[in-house]
This record gives C-alpha cells, structure tokens and sequence, in this order.
C-alpha cells in the first residue's frame, strides 16, 4: 500500500482532498511559486492531526502546514510535495473578560480577534498589514510583527498557552491560561516563530490589552528622507513611545500621491514623511501630543494633526497606498523585511542609495521605523533576465549589508524558502548547528515543513504562477 492509498483509506472524503483545484491552490503562497503537493488534509480535531503526523512518519511523507498563504518567504508552499495540512477552516473564537485573554483556533483571521474583544473594551495589539487575511496560527509560526509593535511588542508577546501536536504526532500543551508558567523548558515560546516546523498549534490562548481611551495622529513632511529618518530617531531617544512611527521616503510618497490622485501636503511636491499616533488614556495623549507638536514644530518642514479617527483614517491613506503603489515604479517588487538598530537607519539608507546606484533599479523605503523594521524594496522587471540578475545579486548586497549594521535580515516574515540563501549570513555555523539539533531532536524524520529554513533555495530558477491574491489590488 502506497502512502498516498494508507492516507486515503485512514480519513473520509471530506477530510482528504486530491482534486486538481485543492492540489493547486495549496502548492503555492504569496511567492507563487508552486510545488503541488500529493494531498490536502482538512482535519476535522486534533485526533486526525495526530493521526496523519504518525502516518506521515511512518511513510517519511513531508507535511506542509497552512494558514491562509500570505507566506512571503513560501513559508507555506510545499516545496517538496507530500501532504498539505490545512487549518483555515478551524476558526473558534472565545473571549475570557475576567481573564483578559482570548481562546482561538489557529485558523482565525487575526483581525477578528480584535473585533471580538472590542465588545469587552479588550484589544488584541498584533496587526500585521495582512490582518483582514491572515491567520492566528500564521502569526503564532512567524512571530508576526504590525505597525503597533514598537509600543506593543510582536506575536509572541501576546501568547499564553499553545496547544498542539508534536511533529511525531504526539499532543502537548505548553504554558496555560495564566499570566506566570515557569514549569520546565519554554517550548512556547520556541514554536513561536518556529515556522511550522516544530509543531503544529491547533489552539493558543493569548493575552488582551484593555482598549485605549483615545489617540491622537501627526503626519509630518520633511525635505529629505535623512531629515526624515534623523527626527524619528529624536522620538526613539526620548522617553516618547508612540504607538505608530511610521517613515515613507520621498520615492514611495510619490507614488502613493500618484496612486491617489492626491496631494497630501500643499506647497510640498514629494516629501519624506512620518506617521506617529500617539494613545492611551486621555491624559496620557494630551501631554504626548503635546511633546510630540514641540519636536514637529523643531523638526518638520510641515505637519498636520488630528485627534479625529476619521481625519486620521485621511492620514493612514498615504501609508496604505504605498504598497500598492510601487508597482508605478515595476512590475515586481522585491519586499524585504529588514531589521537595523536604531543608531544604523541613516546608514541603511545609504545602502539602499548605493543599490540603486550600482543597479539602476528603484529602491523605495518604507515601515515601521518606530522598531527599525523597515520595508526595503527593489523593483524590477521579471521578464527581463538582466533585470532579474540584478535583483537578485540586490538582495544579497542588501541582506550581507544589514548584517554588516548589526541588523536582522528578517524581522517578520521569516525565513521559509526565500530568506535560505541568507541563513548563514545572520548565524554562525554552532548557531545554525545548534537549531538542527533542536528540530533533529523534535522531528527525527523532518516530516513537518521539509526544505524551509535550513536547505539552501533558489527563488530565480522558477516562474511564478500567474494569479491575483485577494490581498492583491493594484
Ligand atoms: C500584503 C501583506 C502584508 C503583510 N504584512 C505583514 C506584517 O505587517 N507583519 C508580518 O509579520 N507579516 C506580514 N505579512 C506576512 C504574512 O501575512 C504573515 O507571515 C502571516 O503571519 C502568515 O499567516 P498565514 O495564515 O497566511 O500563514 P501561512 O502563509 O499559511 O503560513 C505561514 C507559516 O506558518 C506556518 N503555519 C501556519 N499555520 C500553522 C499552524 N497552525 N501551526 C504551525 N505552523 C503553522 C506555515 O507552515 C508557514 O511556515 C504580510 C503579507 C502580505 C501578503
């Protein structure tokens, strides 16, 4: 009996799926490059989730585990076939006012969780840019990171419990619905961000903040994307902690006007621009508004400010059309989510300048200065070899030169697929050893996301499929 026939014979119909269409849409993420897989699993409980792992194991079948796609590493896309195990579907939700935390299914979208706790004054701070997208258990695997994280922290900030299923298909649960748990190794916290290769989580219990009273927003033009990035560093200095400091440089303003149709700034062609909001309860934002207008007064060439949330929506506009609107500047972008300390963000620009230089091709930048992680972009034309070549040699200037700042070469999307070739550059070879001894241990067969982080992947030697994502709209 073949794998593929024990897997068939072991769950219904409803459970395993050999379509074409399933087969398709699971082989590929937000990288579009697609690598079909044999099978997609659609557990009904946690027993069937253990059930396929010790199948899995007991054939040495891969096991690719899914969210909603939105990898941009192909985190999500089974490079080396074998079976999908996919947890979209798994979506309860529970609220604990008392507790202050919410009980999920790794397949809610991040965004719900929020709406839900806002019925008890809760939030749930982690808003990565695909929130309305993307899933908990995603966010759980990547250590997803938003806008907020400077002032609120990251995913993993916010997990208090996880349950799920070892790679061998063994249950377990680490930590528990309490806000202390000190009881033997932190497992928790190295599935958080583990990439779907240590574990699968089918339930996590995390950790609400009590909704801000009130928040108070600043767009704020300067001449120069150096000045611009020079004034946010006098915010990471003070004792100030926004909850938003986000930097667009000249190039990417441009273009979202352009996208637009609007001038954000009178007598203010294309500036560098940052948006800070401040929140908290009232009086908290009234005196850091009040610091905050004295450093823009000082700093900025113009700025507006609001306390309005529907004038402040107007605001988050300009930050919203930046994504979409790179594509004025290529037909494909390259999005690396770098990290640099606060001290070394005038030094990344410059490298960013020299990459544009040396490559002729556009290099916009933009994100979430407030914690150094910014979104450094290098368009090109796919169907242009030449072009092609030269993004990726790019790249690897740009990853070897944020290692160079004493930086991270992935602050929130991970390593998955595209993000190998650059392993080596962040870790020494007794670090990379010392996380294959962890994952050999856990996973003797590598059965759960075979061929992501560690086997070396070359993202140019394959043509993307050619669909539009929901999360697409140019
Ligand atoms: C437009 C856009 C904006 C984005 N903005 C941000 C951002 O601001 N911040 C940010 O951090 N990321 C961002 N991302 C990247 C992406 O949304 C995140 O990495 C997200 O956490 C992935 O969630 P997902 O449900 O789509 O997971 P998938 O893409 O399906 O999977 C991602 C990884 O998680 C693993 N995984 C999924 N579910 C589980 C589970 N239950 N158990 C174990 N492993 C699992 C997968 O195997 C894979 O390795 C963005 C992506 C897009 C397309």
């Amino acid at each position: 009996m073949t794998a593929l026939d024990k897997l068939l014979a072991s769950f219904p119909p409803s459970v395993v799926r050999t379509d074409r269409e399933s087969l398709f849409a699971a082989s590929f993420d937000n990288i579009k490059l697609s690598f079909p897989p044999e099978a997609v699993v659609f557990p009904r409980d946690e027993d069937d989730v253990a059930a396929l792992l010790k199948l899995a194991n007991e054939y040495g079948v891969p096991v690719t585990v899914r969210g909603a796609g939105t990898s941009t590493v192909g985190g999500a896309t089974p490079v080396c076939g074998g079976w999908v195990l996919s947890l979209a579907h798994w979506q309860k939700l529970e609220i604990d006012p008392v507790s202050g935390t919410a009980s999920v299914q790794p397949g809610v979208i991040t965004e719900e969780i929020s709406k839900a706790a806002a019925a008890f004054g809760l939030f749930y701070p982690p808003d990565p840019a695909s929130k309305k997208y993307c899933t908990i258990g995603g966010n759980i695997a990547t250590n997803a990171g938003g806008l907020r994280a400077a002032k609120y922290g990251v995913t993993r900030d916010y997990v208090l419990a996880l349950e799920g299923v070892l790679p061998t298909g063994e249950k377990v649960r680490w930590g528990a619905n309490v806000k202390k748990f000190v009881s033997g190794y932190n497992f928790k916290d190295l599935w958080v961000g583990s990439e779907g290769t240590l574990g699968v989580v089918t339930k996590a219990v995390l950790k609400l903040q009590p909704l801000p009273e009130a928040r108070h927003s600043f767009l704020c033009a300067f001449d120069s994307d150096s000045r611009a990035l020079a004034a946010a560093t006098k915010i990471l200095g003070s004792h100030l902690q926004p909850s938003v400091l986000e930097f667009m440089d000249s190039l990417s303003v441009a273009c979202a006007q352009k996208f637009k149709g609007t001038q954000f700034f009178e007598n203010c062609e294309a500036p560098a621009v940052l948006l800070i909001e401040a929140d908290g309860t009232r009086a908290d934002v009234a005196a850091q508004a009040e610091q905050l207008r004295k450093w823009a007064t000082e700093e900025t060439q113009i700025f507006k400010e609001t306390d309005d949330p529907e004038t402040a929506e107007t605001f988050w506009e300009l930050r919203r059309a930046c994504s979409p609107a790179m594509f004025m500047l290529a037909p494909a972008k390259l999005n690396e989510d770098i990290v640099v300390p606060a001290k070394n963000l005038l030094k990344l620009l410059d490298l960013m300048r020299q990459v544009n230089k040396d490559t002729g091709l556009y290099t916009p930048v933009f994100g979430h200065v407030g914690d150094g992680n910014l979104h450094v972009h290098v368009m090109f034309d796919r169907d242009q070899k030449s072009q092609r070549q030269k993004a990726g040699n790019a790249v690897h200037k740009i990853m070897k030169g944020v290692v160079a700042l004493e930086g991270c070469i992935t602050g929130e999307h991970g390593i998955g697929l595209a993000k190998t070739p650059f392993l080596a550059l962040q870790h020494s070879p007794a670090e990379i050893a010392a996380m294959r001894a962890v994952k050999n241990a856990l996973d003797p067969k590598n059965i759960l996301g075979r061929g992501k982080i560690f086997d070396v992947f070359d993202v140019w030697e394959k043509e993307p499929v050619s669909v539009k994502l929901p999360w697409e709209h140019r």
